[in-house]
């Protein structure tokens, strides 16, 4: 009992998520001593959903294993190569299944929507009680995960919310550049090498929008159009609701033409979209790589520039800064040494 609770204590020590399915994985190895048990996410957009592999211990492994989260969603496999993973998901019911060795499905789901499956394999069917304890413990993990949520999620689109913005971004940056993770010292500023861009979206005209049709319908268009984000980028891009109507993605991506093409994508699917009662809206779109030594005013204030300038230039168009500088058409933006004094 007492080392099931120091689990419990251990799952919610972290606030990471990353970390949280680690330890998860591993307490139920440590209490059920299963053959192997690992945590799928389902990844991508609808219709051509992969497996991602959040967490996973097999025997004899000493630390998790997990897919990359920059993984190319065409190299997963998909949805539909694991039936019982699949029928887990989207029954969203637990059952095992009584072969030799055994296997045992749980869904895993936030309060928004069924997100993945945990599956334990194990040399005999589990007990009715190590079901129940499962159980027990997933509760505390969803949960746990709904509070990590609610402090970074904003409420209206789900998205991530400004405050975890800061923190998060030295982390998409260095997951870009892993080889560099181990040798950085200093965690607030970027470090060269990277392939993360970050892009800002501003919806045009939309005091129209609320002026023309009220404030509630103008709530729902800002739902809509977080939902065509999710489905424009992919699973390991960062989506942030900044503030109004303004919208914030941190892209890993192989390139400038591809960072572009990803905001293109996103510009193009809301134009296209009709939303209910409003009909047509745009957005204006800028966007820049992070550079060396970058803070996240830095590489926010470039991206917000090329903005501007869409908005002065008949908005409904996505601007890249270097390309703007290099143009002549942009000054460049000189670094926020705003925190220096900390060091
Ligand atoms: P522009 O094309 O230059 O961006 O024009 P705009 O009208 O989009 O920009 P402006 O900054 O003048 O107005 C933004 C409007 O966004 C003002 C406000 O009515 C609306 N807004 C901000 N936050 C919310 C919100 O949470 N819900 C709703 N419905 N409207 C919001
Ligand atoms: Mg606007
Ligand atoms: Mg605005």
């Amino acid at each position: 009992m007492s080392r099931v609770v120091e689990h419990l204590a251990d799952l919610t020590g972290f606030r990471d998520r990353d970390v949280l399915d680690v330890t998860l994985v591993g307490a139920l190895k440590d209490l059920l001593r299963p053959q192997a048990v690992a945590i799928y996410r389902c990844v991508g957009e609808a219709g051509e959903q992969r497996w991602l592999t959040r967490a996973r211990l097999a025997p004899g492994d000493v630390t998790a294993t997990a897919d990359p989260l920059w993984a190319d969603p065409s190299s997963l496999p998909t949805l539909d190569s694991h039936p019982d993973r699949l029928a887990c998901l989207e029954r969203q019911e637990a059952f095992t299944v009584d072969t030799v060795p055994a296997m045992a499905y749980f869904p895993l789901s936030t309060d928004r929507e069924p997100v993945g499956v945990l599956e334990l394999q194990t040399a005999h069917a589990l007990s009715y009680e190590e079901v129940r304890l499962v159980c027990s413990i997933l509760r505390i993990y969803r949960n746990f995960q709904g509070l990590l949520d609610y402090s970074e999620r904003d409420t209206l689109t789900g998205l991530l919310n400004r405050k975890t913005f800061d923190e998060s971004f030295m982390r998409v940056a260095v997951q870009s550049a892993p080889e560099l993770a181990q040798h950085r010292t200093d965690t607030r500023r970027y470090s060269p090498g990277s392939t993360a861009w970050l892009g800002v979206i501003d919806i045009d005209h939309f005091k129209r929008v609320n002026d023309n049709h009220g404030h509630l319908i103008g709530d729902e268009v800002l739902l809509l159009l977080s939902r065509l984000m999710r489905t424009s980028f992919r699973f390991h891009d960062h989506l942030y609701r900044f503030g109004g109507e303004e919208f914030v993605v941190l892209l890993r991506c192989t390139g400038d033409d591809d960072a572009a093409a990803a905001l293109e994508r996103l510009r193009a699917n809301v134009e296209r979209y009709v939303f209910p009662q409003v009909g047509r809206i745009t957005i204006s779109v800028g966007f820049s790589s992070l550079r060396p030594g970058d803070t996240p005013n830095d590489a926010f204030a470039r991206a917000d520039k090329a903005v501007y300038y869409a908005k002065q230039n008949g908005r409904n168009q996505v601007q890249h800064f270097a390309q703007l500088v290099a143009e002549g058409k942009l000054a460049d933006v000189q670094r926020d040494n705003s925190d220096a004094e900390l060091f």
